[in-house]
Protein backbone atom coordinates (compact mmCIF):
# COMPACT_ATOMS: atom_id res chain seq x y z
CA UNK A 1 0.00 0.00 0.00
CA UNK A 2 1.34 3.11 -0.87
CA UNK A 3 -0.21 6.21 0.77
CA UNK A 4 0.93 8.99 -1.60
CA UNK A 5 -2.70 10.64 -1.89
CA UNK A 6 -3.08 14.02 0.56
CA UNK A 7 -6.91 14.00 1.22
CA UNK A 8 -8.20 16.63 4.15
CA UNK A 9 -4.56 16.96 5.40
CA UNK A 10 -3.57 13.49 5.51
CA UNK A 11 -1.34 10.86 3.77
CA UNK A 12 -3.72 7.92 2.73
CA UNK A 13 -3.59 5.08 0.35
CA UNK A 14 -6.16 4.20 -2.54
CA UNK A 15 -9.50 2.79 -0.90
CA UNK A 16 -9.04 0.37 -3.15
CA UNK A 17 -5.60 -0.28 -2.13
CA UNK A 18 -4.00 -0.79 -5.58
CA UNK A 19 -0.44 1.19 -6.56
CA UNK A 20 0.84 2.37 -9.40
CA UNK A 21 4.76 1.97 -11.10
CA UNK A 22 6.53 4.56 -12.17
CA UNK A 23 9.19 4.07 -14.87
CA UNK A 24 12.19 6.62 -15.98
CA UNK A 25 10.67 6.66 -19.70
CA UNK A 26 14.54 7.68 -20.45
CA UNK A 27 15.62 4.49 -18.61
CA UNK A 28 13.29 1.41 -18.15
CA UNK A 29 15.23 -0.28 -15.72
CA UNK A 30 14.77 2.71 -13.74
CA UNK A 31 12.00 2.44 -11.27
CA UNK A 32 11.19 6.12 -10.16
CA UNK A 33 8.83 4.80 -7.60
CA UNK A 34 5.07 3.16 -6.29
CA UNK A 35 2.50 5.27 -5.84
CA UNK A 36 -1.45 5.14 -4.77
CA UNK A 37 -4.03 4.51 -8.10
CA UNK A 38 -6.90 6.64 -6.92
CA UNK A 39 -10.45 5.43 -8.01
CA UNK A 40 -13.66 7.86 -8.20
CA UNK A 41 -14.14 6.90 -4.72
CA UNK A 42 -11.13 8.47 -3.99
CA UNK A 43 -11.58 11.81 -5.65
CA UNK A 44 -15.26 11.86 -4.62
CA UNK A 45 -13.42 12.15 -1.00
CA UNK A 46 -10.85 14.72 -1.97
CA UNK A 47 -13.90 16.79 -3.35
CA UNK A 48 -15.79 16.64 0.03
CA UNK A 49 -13.05 17.30 1.92
CA UNK A 50 -12.35 20.74 -0.14
CA UNK A 51 -15.58 21.36 0.35
CA UNK A 52 -15.69 21.17 4.03
CA UNK A 53 -12.75 23.62 4.15
CA UNK A 54 -14.33 26.05 1.46
CA UNK A 55 -17.36 26.11 3.98
CA UNK A 56 -15.33 26.58 7.20
CA UNK A 57 -13.92 30.09 5.41
CA UNK A 58 -10.60 28.59 7.32
CA UNK A 59 -8.79 29.71 4.47
CA UNK A 60 -11.05 32.22 1.98
CA UNK A 61 -11.11 34.57 5.34
CA UNK A 62 -7.59 34.09 5.98
CA UNK A 63 -5.77 37.95 5.40
CA UNK A 64 -4.76 37.66 1.79
CA UNK A 65 -1.61 39.37 3.16
CA UNK A 66 -0.85 36.01 4.92
CA UNK A 67 -2.32 33.92 2.06
CA UNK A 68 0.54 35.41 0.27
CA UNK A 69 3.33 34.85 2.25
CA UNK A 70 2.46 31.32 2.50
CA UNK A 71 3.43 31.18 -1.09
CA UNK A 72 6.33 33.17 -0.71
CA UNK A 73 7.43 30.40 1.90
CA UNK A 74 6.43 27.36 -0.89
CA UNK A 75 9.13 29.42 -3.26
CA UNK A 76 11.47 29.58 -0.32
CA UNK A 77 11.06 25.65 0.30
CA UNK A 78 10.95 24.71 -3.10
CA UNK A 79 14.03 26.55 -3.73
CA UNK A 80 15.67 25.12 -0.66
CA UNK A 81 15.30 21.69 -2.19
CA UNK A 82 15.17 22.02 -5.52
CA UNK A 83 17.88 19.30 -5.82
CA UNK A 84 14.89 16.79 -5.02
CA UNK A 85 12.31 18.56 -7.02
CA UNK A 86 14.32 18.51 -9.94
CA UNK A 87 15.52 14.99 -9.70
CA UNK A 88 11.92 13.65 -8.96
CA UNK A 89 10.85 15.95 -12.11
CA UNK A 90 13.74 14.51 -14.59
CA UNK A 91 13.12 10.26 -13.90
CA UNK A 92 9.46 10.88 -13.88
CA UNK A 93 9.48 13.23 -17.36
CA UNK A 94 12.65 11.81 -19.01
CA UNK A 95 14.25 15.23 -19.45
CA UNK A 96 17.41 16.69 -18.46
CA UNK A 97 18.18 17.40 -14.89
CA UNK A 98 19.42 20.80 -16.16
CA UNK A 99 16.10 21.39 -17.94
CA UNK A 100 14.15 20.19 -14.57
CA UNK A 101 16.42 22.71 -12.81
CA UNK A 102 15.15 25.62 -15.05
CA UNK A 103 11.50 24.29 -14.42
CA UNK A 104 11.96 24.63 -10.89
CA UNK A 105 13.08 28.54 -11.39
CA UNK A 106 10.16 29.06 -13.28
CA UNK A 107 8.19 26.96 -10.30
CA UNK A 108 9.71 29.32 -8.11
CA UNK A 109 9.20 32.61 -9.60
CA UNK A 110 5.33 31.55 -10.08
CA UNK A 111 4.90 31.23 -6.40
CA UNK A 112 6.51 34.22 -5.57
CA UNK A 113 4.82 36.27 -8.19
CA UNK A 114 1.10 34.96 -6.99
CA UNK A 115 2.77 35.34 -3.35
CA UNK A 116 3.12 38.94 -4.24
CA UNK A 117 -0.12 39.77 -5.71
CA UNK A 118 -2.63 38.00 -3.50
CA UNK A 119 -3.14 41.72 -1.67
CA UNK A 120 -2.35 43.91 -4.80
CA UNK A 121 -6.28 44.49 -6.08
CA UNK A 122 -8.40 44.42 -3.25
CA UNK A 123 -11.35 45.68 -5.23
CA UNK A 124 -12.93 49.24 -5.74
CA UNK A 125 -15.38 52.17 -5.01
CA UNK A 126 -17.66 52.55 -8.05
CA UNK A 127 -19.63 55.90 -8.60
CA UNK A 128 -23.21 55.30 -8.65
CA UNK A 129 -23.91 58.77 -9.10
CA UNK A 130 -25.56 58.93 -5.28
CA UNK A 131 -23.63 60.18 -2.66
CA UNK A 132 -25.91 58.12 -0.05
CA UNK A 133 -25.29 55.07 -2.42
CA UNK A 134 -21.38 53.52 -1.35
CA UNK A 135 -21.03 50.71 -4.17
CA UNK A 136 -18.02 48.38 -4.39
CA UNK A 137 -16.38 45.60 -6.08
CA UNK A 138 -15.45 43.18 -4.07
CA UNK A 139 -13.18 39.39 -5.17
CA UNK A 140 -13.94 36.22 -3.24
CA UNK A 141 -12.52 32.97 -4.15
CA UNK A 142 -14.72 30.50 -6.52
CA UNK A 143 -14.35 28.07 -4.13
CA UNK A 144 -13.55 23.97 -4.52
CA UNK A 145 -11.33 24.25 -7.56
CA UNK A 146 -10.76 20.97 -9.49
CA UNK A 147 -7.02 20.78 -11.43
CA UNK A 148 -6.02 18.27 -14.39
CA UNK A 149 -2.48 18.46 -15.25
CA UNK A 150 -0.41 17.50 -18.11
CA UNK A 151 3.14 15.36 -17.98
CA UNK A 152 5.05 18.18 -19.78
CA UNK A 153 5.69 20.30 -17.05
CA UNK A 154 4.35 17.94 -14.26
CA UNK A 155 5.32 20.68 -11.12
CA UNK A 156 5.03 24.09 -13.22
CA UNK A 157 1.69 23.45 -14.93
CA UNK A 158 0.01 22.67 -11.32
CA UNK A 159 1.77 25.69 -9.64
CA UNK A 160 -0.03 27.76 -12.39
CA UNK A 161 -2.95 26.60 -10.65
CA UNK A 162 -2.23 25.99 -7.01
CA UNK A 163 -0.63 29.22 -6.57
CA UNK A 164 -3.51 31.73 -7.91
CA UNK A 165 -6.25 29.39 -6.14
CA UNK A 166 -4.51 29.66 -3.00
CA UNK A 167 -3.58 33.11 -3.42
CA UNK A 168 -7.46 33.63 -4.26
CA UNK A 169 -8.70 31.73 -0.77
CA UNK A 170 -9.86 28.66 -2.96
CA UNK A 171 -9.65 24.93 -1.67
CA UNK A 172 -8.35 22.65 -4.74
CA UNK A 173 -8.00 18.98 -5.45
CA UNK A 174 -5.28 18.62 -7.71
CA UNK A 175 -5.02 15.08 -10.57
CA UNK A 176 -1.47 15.44 -12.12
CA UNK A 177 -0.94 13.44 -14.85
CA UNK A 178 -0.50 9.61 -13.91
CA UNK A 179 2.73 9.12 -15.09
CA UNK A 180 4.29 12.38 -13.42
CA UNK A 181 3.41 12.35 -9.58
CA UNK A 182 6.08 12.95 -7.79
CA UNK A 183 6.76 16.65 -7.68
CA UNK A 184 3.17 17.25 -6.70
CA UNK A 185 3.94 14.63 -4.16
CA UNK A 186 6.72 17.03 -2.71
CA UNK A 187 4.41 19.57 -2.98
CA UNK A 188 2.15 18.59 -0.80
CA UNK A 189 4.28 17.77 1.82
CA UNK A 190 5.72 21.41 1.54
CA UNK A 191 2.26 23.04 1.95
CA UNK A 192 1.88 20.15 4.86
CA UNK A 193 4.72 21.25 6.25
CA UNK A 194 3.85 25.37 6.38
CA UNK A 195 0.57 25.08 7.89
CA UNK A 196 -2.13 24.49 4.83
CA UNK A 197 -5.45 23.84 6.97
CA UNK A 198 -6.79 20.21 6.54
CA UNK A 199 -8.93 19.79 2.99
CA UNK A 200 -8.04 23.35 1.64
CA UNK A 201 -5.27 21.35 0.01
CA UNK A 202 -6.07 17.68 -1.84
CA UNK A 203 -4.26 15.67 -4.08
CA UNK A 204 -5.25 12.53 -6.08
CA UNK A 205 -3.02 10.41 -8.44
CA UNK A 206 -4.32 8.11 -10.73
CA UNK A 207 -5.39 8.11 -14.36
CA UNK A 208 -7.75 10.19 -16.16
CA UNK A 209 -10.98 8.59 -17.07
CA UNK A 210 -11.47 7.23 -13.38
CA UNK A 211 -9.53 9.75 -11.01
CA UNK A 212 -9.92 12.74 -12.85
CA UNK A 213 -13.13 12.62 -14.38
CA UNK A 214 -14.81 13.17 -11.35
CA UNK A 215 -13.70 16.55 -11.03
CA UNK A 216 -15.08 18.02 -14.21
CA UNK A 217 -18.60 16.64 -13.60
CA UNK A 218 -18.98 16.75 -9.99
CA UNK A 219 -22.08 19.17 -8.76
CA UNK A 220 -19.21 20.26 -5.69
CA UNK A 221 -16.48 21.53 -7.80
CA UNK A 222 -16.84 24.83 -8.72
CA UNK A 223 -14.60 25.32 -11.20
CA UNK A 224 -12.51 22.59 -13.20
CA UNK A 225 -8.70 24.15 -14.76
CA UNK A 226 -7.59 21.93 -16.91
CA UNK A 227 -4.38 21.53 -18.94
CA UNK A 228 -3.25 19.24 -21.25
CA UNK A 229 -4.31 17.75 -25.14
CA UNK A 230 -7.52 19.18 -27.47
CA UNK A 231 -9.09 15.90 -27.37
CA UNK A 232 -9.35 15.54 -23.02
CA UNK A 233 -10.40 19.35 -23.19
CA UNK A 234 -13.74 18.49 -25.01
CA UNK A 235 -14.48 15.84 -23.07
CA UNK A 236 -13.81 18.14 -20.07
CA UNK A 237 -15.43 20.83 -21.15
CA UNK A 238 -18.34 18.53 -22.26
CA UNK A 239 -18.08 17.06 -18.96
CA UNK A 240 -18.35 20.53 -17.09
CA UNK A 241 -21.40 22.03 -18.96
CA UNK A 242 -24.11 19.59 -16.98
CA UNK A 243 -22.96 21.81 -13.83
CA UNK A 244 -22.31 25.18 -15.41
CA UNK A 245 -19.09 25.02 -13.51
CA UNK A 246 -16.02 27.52 -14.51
CA UNK A 247 -13.88 26.15 -17.33
CA UNK A 248 -10.22 27.20 -17.65
CA UNK A 249 -8.74 25.38 -21.00
CA UNK A 250 -4.95 25.48 -21.31
CA UNK A 251 -4.90 22.97 -24.40
CA UNK A 252 -2.05 22.58 -27.12
CA UNK A 253 -0.37 24.07 -29.82
CA UNK A 254 0.21 24.48 -33.89
CA UNK A 255 2.93 27.13 -33.16
CA UNK A 256 4.43 29.28 -36.19
CA UNK A 257 7.52 30.54 -36.79
CA UNK A 258 7.66 32.61 -39.63
CA UNK A 259 10.95 34.06 -41.19
CA UNK A 260 11.63 36.58 -43.55
CA UNK A 261 14.24 36.79 -45.21
CA UNK A 262 15.43 39.91 -44.02
CA UNK A 263 16.12 37.76 -40.44
CA UNK A 264 19.08 37.63 -38.63
CA UNK A 265 19.80 34.03 -40.32
CA UNK A 266 21.86 32.93 -37.45
CA UNK A 267 19.81 33.54 -34.63
CA UNK A 268 16.69 32.21 -36.61
CA UNK A 269 17.75 29.16 -37.43
CA UNK A 270 19.10 28.75 -34.09
CA UNK A 271 16.24 29.79 -32.29
CA UNK A 272 13.77 27.36 -35.20
CA UNK A 273 16.00 24.37 -33.40
CA UNK A 274 16.01 25.35 -29.87
CA UNK A 275 11.80 26.41 -30.58
CA UNK A 276 11.12 22.53 -31.74
CA UNK A 277 13.57 20.71 -30.21
CA UNK A 278 14.18 22.09 -26.42
CA UNK A 279 12.83 19.24 -24.21
CA UNK A 280 12.57 17.09 -27.45
CA UNK A 281 9.60 19.49 -28.90
CA UNK A 282 7.20 18.47 -25.67
CA UNK A 283 6.63 22.14 -25.39
CA UNK A 284 2.54 23.37 -26.32
CA UNK A 285 4.36 26.62 -27.71
CA UNK A 286 6.90 24.60 -29.60
CA UNK A 287 7.52 26.08 -32.91
CA UNK A 288 6.07 23.25 -34.48
CA UNK A 289 5.85 25.03 -37.81
CA UNK A 290 8.80 26.78 -39.70
CA UNK A 291 7.17 29.10 -42.21
CA UNK A 292 10.04 30.46 -44.11
CA UNK A 293 10.17 33.01 -47.11
CA UNK A 294 10.73 31.42 -50.24
CA UNK A 295 14.15 33.07 -51.07
CA UNK A 296 15.95 31.66 -48.23
CA UNK A 297 13.75 28.80 -47.46
CA UNK A 298 16.55 26.11 -49.16
CA UNK A 299 18.97 27.83 -47.23
CA UNK A 300 17.72 28.13 -44.11
CA UNK A 301 16.06 24.25 -44.20
CA UNK A 302 19.78 23.09 -45.10
CA UNK A 303 20.75 24.71 -41.68
CA UNK A 304 18.01 23.27 -39.96
CA UNK A 305 18.33 19.83 -41.09
CA UNK A 306 22.35 20.07 -39.98
CA UNK A 307 21.22 21.52 -36.53
CA UNK A 308 19.18 18.55 -36.53
CA UNK A 309 20.97 15.98 -37.00
CA UNK A 310 23.57 17.44 -34.51
CA UNK A 311 21.57 17.35 -31.83
CA UNK A 312 22.76 14.53 -28.52
CA UNK A 313 19.75 13.15 -26.85
CA UNK A 314 19.86 11.14 -24.01
CA UNK A 315 18.66 10.60 -20.18
CA UNK A 316 18.61 12.83 -17.32
CA UNK A 317 21.46 12.87 -16.21
CA UNK A 318 24.20 12.33 -19.47
CA UNK A 319 25.32 15.60 -19.32
CA UNK A 320 26.44 15.81 -23.12
CA UNK A 321 22.75 15.25 -23.44
CA UNK A 322 21.02 18.22 -25.27
CA UNK A 323 17.84 17.14 -24.75
CA UNK A 324 15.61 14.10 -23.25
CA UNK A 325 12.99 11.42 -24.29
CA UNK A 326 9.22 10.75 -25.38
CA UNK A 327 7.09 10.09 -21.91
CA UNK A 328 6.13 6.07 -22.81
CA UNK A 329 5.59 4.03 -25.31
CA UNK A 330 2.19 4.87 -26.80
CA UNK A 331 3.77 8.76 -27.51
CA UNK A 332 6.17 6.82 -29.02
CA UNK A 333 3.98 5.27 -31.19
CA UNK A 334 1.89 8.28 -31.62
CA UNK A 335 4.78 10.61 -32.68
CA UNK A 336 5.95 7.45 -35.03
CA UNK A 337 2.71 7.70 -36.56
CA UNK A 338 2.22 11.06 -37.05
CA UNK A 339 6.01 11.89 -39.68
CA UNK A 340 4.78 8.64 -41.21
CA UNK A 341 1.63 9.72 -42.05
CA UNK A 342 3.03 13.30 -43.25
CA UNK A 343 4.93 10.58 -45.63
CA UNK A 344 2.36 8.88 -47.06
CA UNK A 345 0.69 11.92 -47.99
CA UNK A 346 3.60 13.27 -49.69
CA UNK A 347 5.74 16.07 -47.25
CA UNK A 348 9.65 15.00 -47.87
CA UNK A 349 11.35 13.38 -44.85
CA UNK A 350 14.95 15.55 -44.69
CA UNK A 351 15.90 13.95 -41.20
CA UNK A 352 14.93 11.92 -38.32
CA UNK A 353 11.36 10.21 -38.37
CA UNK A 354 13.51 7.24 -36.53
CA UNK A 355 14.04 6.20 -32.76
CA UNK A 356 16.56 7.27 -31.12
CA UNK A 357 19.46 4.45 -32.32
CA UNK A 358 20.67 1.37 -30.31
CA UNK A 359 22.57 2.97 -27.42
CA UNK A 360 19.23 4.70 -26.42
CA UNK A 361 17.32 2.12 -26.92
CA UNK A 362 16.89 2.03 -23.08
CA UNK A 363 14.55 4.68 -23.11
CA UNK A 364 11.81 6.58 -25.46
CA UNK A 365 13.94 8.74 -27.73
CA UNK A 366 12.86 9.83 -30.92
CA UNK A 367 15.20 12.04 -33.21
CA UNK A 368 14.59 15.17 -34.01
CA UNK A 369 13.11 15.43 -37.22
CA UNK A 370 12.27 17.98 -40.38
CA UNK A 371 9.78 17.07 -42.70
CA UNK A 372 9.00 20.01 -46.00
CA UNK A 373 7.32 20.10 -48.53
CA UNK A 374 4.11 19.92 -46.61
CA UNK A 375 1.29 21.56 -47.75
CA UNK A 376 -1.50 23.15 -46.48
CA UNK A 377 -4.18 19.99 -45.60
CA UNK A 378 -1.98 17.36 -44.84
CA UNK A 379 -2.44 15.55 -41.56
CA UNK A 380 0.88 16.65 -40.31
CA UNK A 381 -0.09 20.43 -40.28
CA UNK A 382 -3.57 20.01 -38.89
CA UNK A 383 -2.71 17.72 -36.03
CA UNK A 384 -0.46 19.25 -33.21
CA UNK A 385 2.09 16.59 -33.47
CA UNK A 386 3.48 16.71 -30.02
CA UNK A 387 7.32 15.65 -30.41
CA UNK A 388 10.06 16.76 -31.80
CA UNK A 389 9.11 17.41 -35.68
CA UNK A 390 9.18 20.67 -37.22
CA UNK A 391 7.45 21.13 -40.96
CA UNK A 392 8.87 23.60 -43.28
CA UNK A 393 6.46 25.79 -45.52
CA UNK A 394 7.33 28.85 -47.29
CA UNK A 395 5.50 31.81 -48.79
CA UNK A 396 6.69 34.87 -50.57
CA UNK A 397 4.19 37.89 -49.36
CA UNK A 398 3.62 38.87 -46.11
CA UNK A 399 0.27 38.23 -46.46
CA UNK A 400 0.51 35.03 -47.72
CA UNK A 401 2.68 34.70 -44.32
CA UNK A 402 0.04 35.68 -42.28
CA UNK A 403 -2.84 33.48 -44.39
CA UNK A 404 -0.42 30.60 -42.90
CA UNK A 405 0.62 31.01 -39.83
CA UNK A 406 -3.46 31.83 -38.87
CA UNK A 407 -4.20 28.32 -41.10
CA UNK A 408 -4.52 26.31 -37.87
CA UNK A 409 -8.06 25.10 -35.62
CA UNK A 410 -5.09 26.16 -32.76
CA UNK A 411 -3.80 29.57 -31.21
CA UNK A 412 -1.26 29.30 -28.62
CA UNK A 413 2.34 30.80 -29.34
CA UNK A 414 4.34 32.00 -32.94
CA UNK A 415 7.08 34.15 -33.28
CA UNK A 416 8.08 36.50 -36.24
CA UNK A 417 11.45 37.12 -37.42
CA UNK A 418 12.42 40.45 -39.65
CA UNK A 419 15.12 43.04 -39.29
CA UNK A 420 12.43 45.48 -40.06
CA UNK A 421 10.36 46.46 -37.12
CA UNK A 422 7.07 47.13 -38.97
CA UNK A 423 7.30 44.21 -41.22
CA UNK A 424 7.47 42.51 -37.38
CA UNK A 425 4.26 44.48 -35.58
CA UNK A 426 2.37 44.36 -38.43
CA UNK A 427 2.31 40.38 -38.57
CA UNK A 428 2.45 40.24 -34.98
CA UNK A 429 -0.76 42.04 -34.96
CA UNK A 430 -2.27 39.72 -37.79
CA UNK A 431 -1.43 36.64 -36.16
CA UNK A 432 -4.21 34.96 -33.84
CA UNK A 433 -2.65 33.25 -31.59
CA UNK A 434 -2.12 34.13 -27.58
CA UNK A 435 1.77 34.80 -27.24
CA UNK A 436 4.26 36.32 -30.14
CA UNK A 437 7.93 36.31 -29.60
CA UNK A 438 9.69 39.00 -32.41
CA UNK A 439 12.84 38.07 -33.06
CA UNK A 440 13.32 35.54 -30.23
CA UNK A 441 11.08 32.29 -29.26
CA UNK A 442 10.00 30.61 -26.13
CA UNK A 443 10.53 33.14 -23.54
CA UNK A 444 7.72 34.14 -20.81
CA UNK A 445 7.67 35.58 -17.73
CA UNK A 446 5.13 34.91 -14.91
CA UNK A 447 3.71 39.00 -14.33
CA UNK A 448 2.48 38.87 -18.49
CA UNK A 449 -0.67 36.35 -19.31
CA UNK A 450 -0.48 33.27 -20.78
CA UNK A 451 -3.18 31.12 -22.97
CA UNK A 452 -4.60 30.73 -26.14
CA UNK A 453 -6.85 31.86 -29.15
CA UNK A 454 -9.67 29.57 -30.87
CA UNK A 455 -8.81 25.67 -29.91
CA UNK A 456 -6.09 26.30 -27.68
CA UNK A 457 -7.95 27.37 -24.45
CA UNK A 458 -10.21 29.51 -22.24
CA UNK A 459 -8.89 31.49 -20.33
CA UNK A 460 -5.56 32.75 -19.07
CA UNK A 461 -3.10 31.58 -16.58
CA UNK A 462 -0.68 33.73 -15.12
CA UNK A 463 -0.60 37.72 -14.89
CA UNK A 464 -3.33 39.48 -12.88
CA UNK A 465 -5.73 37.63 -15.01
CA UNK A 466 -3.87 34.22 -13.68
CA UNK A 467 -5.45 35.36 -10.66
CA UNK A 468 -8.96 36.55 -11.00
CA UNK A 469 -9.66 33.17 -12.81
CA UNK A 470 -9.59 31.67 -9.02
CA UNK A 471 -11.23 34.61 -8.10
CA UNK A 472 -15.95 35.45 -8.55
CA UNK A 473 -16.28 39.13 -8.75
CA UNK A 474 -19.21 40.58 -6.27
CA UNK A 475 -20.95 43.89 -6.42
CA UNK A 476 -22.07 45.24 -2.89
CA UNK A 477 -24.44 48.29 -2.62
CA UNK A 478 -25.59 49.81 0.19
CA UNK A 479 -27.94 52.80 0.58
CA UNK A 480 -26.81 54.79 3.50
CA UNK A 481 -30.20 56.78 3.93
CA UNK A 482 -33.13 53.85 3.45
CA UNK A 483 -35.99 54.69 2.59
CA UNK A 484 -39.42 53.17 0.54
CA UNK A 485 -39.11 52.55 -2.97
CA UNK A 486 -42.66 54.07 -3.50
CA UNK A 487 -43.22 51.47 -7.04
CA UNK A 488 -46.25 49.79 -5.50
CA UNK A 489 -48.98 52.19 -3.25
CA UNK A 490 -49.25 51.13 0.29
CA UNK A 491 -53.22 50.71 0.56
CA UNK A 492 -52.76 51.56 4.39
CA UNK A 493 -51.59 54.69 3.52
P1 LIG B 1 -3.79 14.62 -21.93
O1 LIG B 1 -4.93 15.44 -22.37
O2 LIG B 1 -3.66 13.23 -22.45
O3 LIG B 1 -3.78 14.46 -20.35
C1 LIG B 1 -3.74 15.58 -19.50
C2 LIG B 1 -4.37 15.21 -18.18
O4 LIG B 1 -5.74 14.90 -18.38
C3 LIG B 1 -3.75 14.01 -17.47
O5 LIG B 1 -3.69 14.28 -16.09
C4 LIG B 1 -4.77 12.90 -17.75
O6 LIG B 1 -4.76 11.89 -16.77
C5 LIG B 1 -6.06 13.70 -17.70
N1 LIG B 1 -7.21 13.09 -18.37
C6 LIG B 1 -7.23 12.28 -19.45
N2 LIG B 1 -8.51 11.95 -19.76
C7 LIG B 1 -9.32 12.54 -18.86
C8 LIG B 1 -10.72 12.60 -18.65
N3 LIG B 1 -11.58 11.94 -19.44
N4 LIG B 1 -11.19 13.33 -17.62
C9 LIG B 1 -10.36 14.01 -16.82
N5 LIG B 1 -9.01 13.99 -16.96
C10 LIG B 1 -8.50 13.28 -17.98
O7 LIG B 1 -2.50 15.49 -22.26
P2 LIG B 1 -0.98 15.07 -22.07
O8 LIG B 1 -0.67 14.10 -23.17
O9 LIG B 1 -0.72 14.70 -20.66
O10 LIG B 1 -0.24 16.47 -22.31
C11 LIG B 1 0.15 16.92 -23.54
C12 LIG B 1 -0.80 17.97 -24.07
O11 LIG B 1 -0.88 19.06 -23.16
C13 LIG B 1 -0.35 18.57 -25.37
O12 LIG B 1 -1.43 18.68 -26.24
C14 LIG B 1 0.16 19.96 -24.97
O13 LIG B 1 0.14 20.90 -26.01
C15 LIG B 1 -0.76 20.30 -23.86
N6 LIG B 1 -0.19 21.35 -23.00
C16 LIG B 1 -0.69 22.61 -23.07
C17 LIG B 1 -0.14 23.64 -22.30
C18 LIG B 1 -0.62 25.06 -22.38
O14 LIG B 1 -0.16 25.89 -21.61
N7 LIG B 1 -1.54 25.39 -23.26
C19 LIG B 1 0.92 23.33 -21.44
C20 LIG B 1 1.39 22.04 -21.37
C21 LIG B 1 0.82 21.05 -22.16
Amino acid sequence: MSATLYIDGQWVPAVSGETRTIWCPADFDRQVGVVAEASAEDTEKAIAAAKRAFESRVWADTPARERGDLLLKVAEKIAERKDDFARAEALDTGKRLVDAEYDMDDIIGCFQHFGKLADADPGRLVDAGDPKIVSKIVHEPVGVCGMITPWNFPLLQAAWKIAPALAAGNSFVLKPAELTPHTAILTMEVLDELGLPAGVGNLILGAGATAGAPLSSHPDVDLISFTGGLVTGRKIAAAAAETVKKVALELGGKNPNVIFADADFEAAVDNAVSGGYVGAGLVCSAGRRVIVQDTIAEAFTDELVRRAEAIRMGGPFDESAETGSLISAAHRDVVTKYVEDGVAEGARLRTGGHWGGEELSGGYFYAPTVLDQVERGMSVLVEEGFGPVITVETFSTEEEAITLANDTEYGLAGAVWSSNRGTAHRVASRLRHGTIWINDYHPYVPQAEWGGFKRSGIGRELGLAGLEEYRETKHIWENTEPAPAGDFADPAK
